[in-house]
Parts: C-alpha cells; structure tokens; sequence
C-alpha cells in the first residue's frame, strides 16, 4: 500500500514512513537497503556517524528505483562544526551515497559544548539555497536548543528526536508545532529496549489483530509523525509498511498517550558533546 506523504514547511514532500539505518553493519548495508526497498519503502535514513552510507548509495545504484523516487536524509555528524568543515562534511557524504544533493541534511546533536552550531546552521541555509540539500532540519534539538535556532531566522523543516509512547518530548511540541516543524520521532519502537507488548498497546494489537509494533508506528502516523523503524528482517520490513488497513479509535490512541512517562531510552542532548 502507498506510504502517505507529508508536506514540510518549505513546500517539499516527504514519505511518511521510511526505513532507518541505525546499527545497521555496514557490510550488510546495502543487501538490507535493497530489501527494503524492495519492500517498497523509498525513504531511507542514515548518517555520516553510521559509517554505512557507502552501502546505502550501492544499495540505491543497484535498485534501479529513480533518484526523483527516493528520499534520502543524512546528518553531519558532531566533531564537525564551522563553515569550511560543515561544507567538507556534506560533501564526503554525497560522495558516499553517490548523490549529487540529499533530500533532507540534519544537524545530528546539538553539541551545547560547541560555539559553531550557528554558524553550522547558516550553512546548511546556504546548502538548501544551493540545492545540496533540499531540507535542512536538526536532530536532537528539543525546547532547550531550538529557541537559538529559530533566532536565525532559518526555520528547521523536520526535528528528529527521540519519541516513543514512553517518551513524548511533551515540553518541546508545542514550540515545534507554532514553528510548522514536522517531527521525525527516532527510536519510534523505543529501540527494542521496552516491553510494549506487555503494555495495553498489546491489549489494543489483539482487538485489531495486528503486531505490537505495527499498533506503535499507526500510533506514530496518526500523531502525524514521521518515522523510519529500523530492522535488519525482511519479514519485519514487510510488517512495519502494512500499517495502512487499519485504524486506531480516539479512545485507542488516547490510552496509548497515557503510557508516557517522561522515560528516555538512549541519551540526553545535554549530555552529548
Ligand atoms: P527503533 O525504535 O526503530 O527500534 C529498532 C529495533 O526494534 C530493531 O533493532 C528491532 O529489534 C526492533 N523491531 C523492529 N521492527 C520490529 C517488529 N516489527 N517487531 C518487533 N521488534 C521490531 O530504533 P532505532 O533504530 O534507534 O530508530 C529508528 C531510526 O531512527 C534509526 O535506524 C535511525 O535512522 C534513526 N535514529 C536517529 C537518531 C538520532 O540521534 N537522530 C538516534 C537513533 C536512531
């Protein structure tokens, strides 16, 4: 079934549901990435960091899918700040990915220890005005590091943070929503690390027949987030898509709201330098 697309706050579109590629070896990358696309998903996740986009651009030159079908995002990753090695960064990665821009460049962390996020942002502005990269956006940016950069006047089109039914990032969507900034919720089955089958997302999963995880990524889609669960199982990718057959009810969707509790499972921004 089609993947919803969404519209981001500079007009451009992106697949609401993609594929991540986080942990994902990088030998192993560009057999996974084919078999996700394969399974039809056409937006693709990664990151310099990953250390595996070579075999995302193999995986993509093999496919045969046309470059205006995909959308790839990639972030720079933290020990690169600055104009000159911001412009070094994205470079290296296009050459990886074998791409002449990406559809979606993010900051990776916020750095707090770092005093070029600024001048980082300003050139990822210059990279979307110079069709390096489509969108720009940040990642890990909550309502403590946004405000700065909203201040530049540059808007983010996408945040990507951690976000899960355990960890909602509540103090942080309502500035993301005056701004029109689309959120991108990482780590959108809380990383295999939570127990959500045993929680009433199971119960919900039994009543409408389908998986755990596929009642937590509807649950994502009808917040209007967009999201990229990682797997390196071809039946998982399959199972992940067919997500658009079925609907979860007010009354679904608020009991799986209730379940936040302010519980990360990976780290805090302020701790990542
Ligand atoms: P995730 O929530 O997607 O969880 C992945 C794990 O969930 C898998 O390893 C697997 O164990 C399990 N899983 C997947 N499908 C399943 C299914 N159908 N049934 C049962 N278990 C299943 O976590 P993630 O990979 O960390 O996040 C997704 C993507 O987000 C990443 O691949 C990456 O692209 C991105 N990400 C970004 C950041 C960031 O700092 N910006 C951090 C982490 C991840």
């Amino acid at each position: 079934m089609t993947v919803p697309t969404l519209t981001l706050n500079d007009g451009k579109s992106i697949p609401q549901l993609g594929f991540g590629v986080f942990k994902v070896d990088p030998a192993e990358t560009e057999r996974i990435v084919l078999d996700a696309l394969e399974a039809g998903y056409r937006h693709i996740d990664t990151a310099a960091i990953y250390g595996n986009e070579e075999g995302v651009g193999a995986a993509f030159a093999k496919s045969g899918v046309s470059r205006d079908e995909l959308f790839i995002t990639t972030k720079l990753w933290n020990d690169r700040r600055g104009a000159e090695d911001t412009r070094k960064a994205l470079g290296e990665s296009l050459e990886k990915l074998g791409l002449d821009h990406v559809d979606l460049y993010l900051i990776h962390w916020p750095t707090p220890a770092s005093d070029k996020v600024i001048e980082t942002w300003e050139t990822f502005g210059e990279f979307r005005e110079q069709g390096l990269a489509t969108s720009i956006g940040v990642s890990n940016f909550d309502h403590r590091y946004l405000p700065a950069i909203l201040e530049t006047g540059i808007v983010p089109a996408v945040d990507q943070i951690e976000l899960h039914p355990q960890f909602q990032q509540v103090e942080s969507l309502d500035l993301l929503a005056q701004n029109d900034i689309k959120i991108e919720a990482w780590g959108p089955l809380g990383q295999g690390k939570v127990d959500y089958a045993n929680t009433v997302i199971g119960e919900i999963a039994q009543s409408v027949e389908k998986s755990w995880a596929q009642v937590v990524i509807r649950w994502h889609l009808q917040k209007g987030h967009i999201l990229f669960p990682k797997t390196n199982r071809k039946e998982r990718m399959v199972e992940n898509k067919n997500v658009f057959d079925f609907e979860l009810s007010a009354e679904q969707m608020a009991a799986i709201d209730a379940l936040e509790a302010g519980a990360r499972v990976s780290a805090d921004p302020a701790e990542v330098n």
